[in-house]
């Protein structure tokens, strides 16, 4: 568990920001992950006084604010509206119900886990993120970046009529996954995505869908203590047959 010796509720970005500055200082989502640690941290910075817990349609655009939970990505009609199941496909092996309540979006993404479903799902969407400094920039660069003193205020999806799946394996529910993979259809164009690879979430895009299962071969897997290189390439190619033919399914 983390020991913080002063606690702030922001009162406004600019004020979280400030006191972000200090590296000493730590900005708290859900704290799931956070109170896993042993960190000393000087000041921990709560963002839920900030209204960034809401998921919001802007025209072609859906906001999502960094405090919402994994449990609202499950169930928004907003999101079920635009995308089907594939947010709630996504999240739901997450841990629990009472889990998916309490971790959050923002810190499930400024954490840029190896193993995140949740990276994994977005990248195979057109989506950015925005935060206080620097302003708005493509998921898939913003995860490259190593962490930095920045607040990630919200993820902004595109809806473009883009179709996505989303297949995982576990060795167990609600244990972390051996292999996440995201399948998304847009015009002519295909984007594969894998995580837990269990390096950080990965896309390729082709104009073929008959070459997804070879792309897939092609991705760089490692082992760890849920499996083996050999199993994840195996893997890889199991959960790309079955996102593609759910997704001919769902665009049938
Ligand atoms: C037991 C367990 C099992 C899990 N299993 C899975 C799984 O199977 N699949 C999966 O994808 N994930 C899994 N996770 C991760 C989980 O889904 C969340 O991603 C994680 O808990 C972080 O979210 P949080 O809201 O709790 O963040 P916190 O713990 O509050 O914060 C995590 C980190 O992000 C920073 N942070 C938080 N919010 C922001 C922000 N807005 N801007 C900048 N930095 C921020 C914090 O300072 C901290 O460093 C698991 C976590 C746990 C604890």
């Amino acid at each position: 568990m983390y020991t913080a010796s002063n606690y702030v509720l922001a009162q406004s970005l600019d004020q979280a920001l400030e006191l972000n500055r200090k590296r000493s200082s730590a900005i708290i989502g859900g704290g799931c992950w956070l109170r896993l640690g042993r960190k000393r941290i000087g000041t921990l910075i709560d963002l839920s006084a900030l209204g960034l817990d809401k998921i919001q349609e802007n025209g072609e655009e859906i906001s999502l604010g960094a405090m919402v939970t994994l449990r609202q990505m499950e169930t928004s009609k907003e999101l079920e509206a635009a995308f089907g199941p594939f947010f709630a496909d996504m999240v739901r092996h997450i841990v629990g119900v009472q889990f998916r309540n309490c971790a959050t979006l923002g810190g499930s993404v400024a954490a840029r886990f190896g193993f995140s479903d949740i990276l994994t799902g977005l990248m195979a969407l057109d989506c950015q993120v925005e935060l206080a400094q620097k302003g708005r920039m493509p998921l898939e660069e913003y995860a490259r970046l190593a962490p930095d003193r920045d607040i990630l205020t919200a993820v902004v999806v595109k809806k473009d009529g883009r179709k996505a799946v989303y297949q995982s394996a576990r060795n167990i529910s609600t244990d972390l996954p051996v292999l996440t993979c995201a399948l998304s259809h847009k015009g002519d164009l295909w984007r594969l995505v894998f995580g837990a690879r269990p390096g950080k979430a990965e896309a390729v895009e082709t104009g073929d869908p008959g070459s997804l299962e070879r792309l897939a071969g092609e991705f760089s897997f490692g082992g760890n203590m849920r499996g083996s290189e050999e199993y994840r390439r195996h893997l890889a190619g199991v959960l790309t047959r079955r996102a593609l033919e759910q997704l001919r399914r769902e665009e049938e």
